[in-house]
């Protein structure tokens, strides 16, 4: 189709005109089994009543006033993440990018408060923080960097879930403030790290003097099970990055910041003219209304353990499947070839789904799943994936 859009995807030929629940529909009034969630955005699902009351009635009364003002539902929202993040400030944005890109100013600051010109943030392999200048330099996604250079300095990869590459990169660089990591990657092909390994990682943090900067973009807002991934290690980290799931659709972003990390940033050192307006936050605090009232917390857990228990079962054997990965509603199939057609073929059969690293079939689905719908996926998707492994 001709297009007044920039080219930057490649779009599938499909445009959803209204969704409830889990389901979309296109303009043909053909049904698509949302498996996917709008890349982990749409946790409630589409057309959810207190979410759709919650925007309806701030916009009715007021959708921006600017950070100039006070804002109520922003210190609600603020109060909300952190009681169930254990952080004590929240600093808010628009976008994932945009929030790990504060974290990164957060660290930043906090080295040349202690006199580090030259503060470096220690990443890791596979990881994904965005796409502006500054996340891009701390994501490793040649793809994604390639043609857009000078990034910025200051960040170090190392090998991921190995705690010794880190030690061994902080020993080789003085000037390490902080380091920056998802606890279960998700562009990264669903990747997830080891409990000891987290724990270990928070202990050298804290011997180092080092701030642990922990990328929830997509793993938060209970997508697991746990409100944040890395609570399943029972970790508290220094800043905590939100976006994705947190507004249940509508835009928005968030750092959490303690400890060491608390009052780093004062008055006037960074800004937003649109994060943390009434609008979006009226959203996000439907949205942990809803987990609440809900139990969508539980709800990942167990239909999550069920959809990966099922994909396990069903594709035990099957050649070409290397592994069923991840937690909760966030899952990841590895196939040993690269499978993009897939997602072709599975919207096709009516059932929405992405494939990431090439070879990583990814499930994002809304975290109000059921137990049938979960059902449902499996069976659509499990025959897709064995015909393709046939080849
Ligand atoms: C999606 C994602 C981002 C980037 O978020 P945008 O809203 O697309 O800028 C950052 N980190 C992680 C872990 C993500 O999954």
């Amino acid at each position: 189709m001709s297009s007044a859009i920039s080219n930057t995807y490649s779009r599938l030929p499909v445009a959803f005109t209204h969704g409830k629940g889990v389901w979309l529909w296109d303009a043909e009034g053909r049904r698509y089994l949302d498996g996917l969630a709008g890349i982990g955005v749409s946790c409630l699902g589409h057309g959810h009543p207190k979410l759709v009351a919650a925007i309806s009635e701030q916009a009715a009364r007021v959708i921006h006033t600017s950070n100039i003002y006070e804002v109520p539902q922003q210190e609600a929202l603020a109060e909300r993440i952190c009681a169930i993040s254990g952080m004590t400030e929240i600093l808010f944005g628009n976008s994932g990018a945009e929030a790990n890109e504060a974290a990164i100013k957060l660290a930043r600051y906090y080295g040349h408060k202690k006199g580090n010109e030259m503060p470096h943030i220690i990443t890791m392999e596979s990881s994904w923080h965005g796409r502006t200048l500054g996340t891009l330099a701390a994501t490793d996604s040649e793809k994604a960097r390639k043609g857009f250079g000078p990034l910025p300095e200051g960040f170090i990869k190392v090998a991921y879930n190995n705690l010794q590459a880190i030690k061994d990169a902080g020993d080789k660089e003085s000037r390490v403030v902080a380091v920056l990591l998802e606890v279960l990657q998700g562009e990264g092909g669903i990747r997830p790290s080891d409990i000891a390994y987290l724990k270990a990682l928070r202990a050298l943090c804290d011997e180092r003097g080092w701030l642990l900067m922990i990328d929830e973009v997509q793993s938060g807002i209970g997508r697991t099970g746990k409100w944040l991934a890395h609570q399943w290690a029972d970790i508290l980290p220094d800043v905590v990055v939100f976006a994705k799931g947190l507004g249940g659709g509508v835009p928005i972003g968030a750092i959490g910041a303690r400890g060491p990390a608390a009052n780093v940033l004062g008055p006037g050192s960074h800004g937003t003219t649109f994060g943390g307006g009434p609008l979006v936050c009226a959203a996000g605090l439907a949205v942990f209304r809803a987990m609440e009232e809900e139990k969508l917390l539980e709800n990942a857990a167990t239909v999550g353990a069920h959809l990966k228990s099922s994909l396990e079962k069903e594709l035990k054997g099957t050649p070409g499947v290397v592994e069923v990965r991840g937690q909760g509603l966030m899952l990841g199939i590895e196939l040993e070839k690269p499978c993009g057609e897939l997602v072709m073929q599975a919207l096709d059969a009516g059932l929405l789904i992405n494939v990431t690293r090439d070879r990583v079939v990814r499930l994002l689905p809304p975290l109000i799943l059921s137990k049938e719908e979960a059902d449902q996926i499996v069976s659509i998707l499990v025959p897709l994936i064995k015909a393709f492994n046939a080849k």
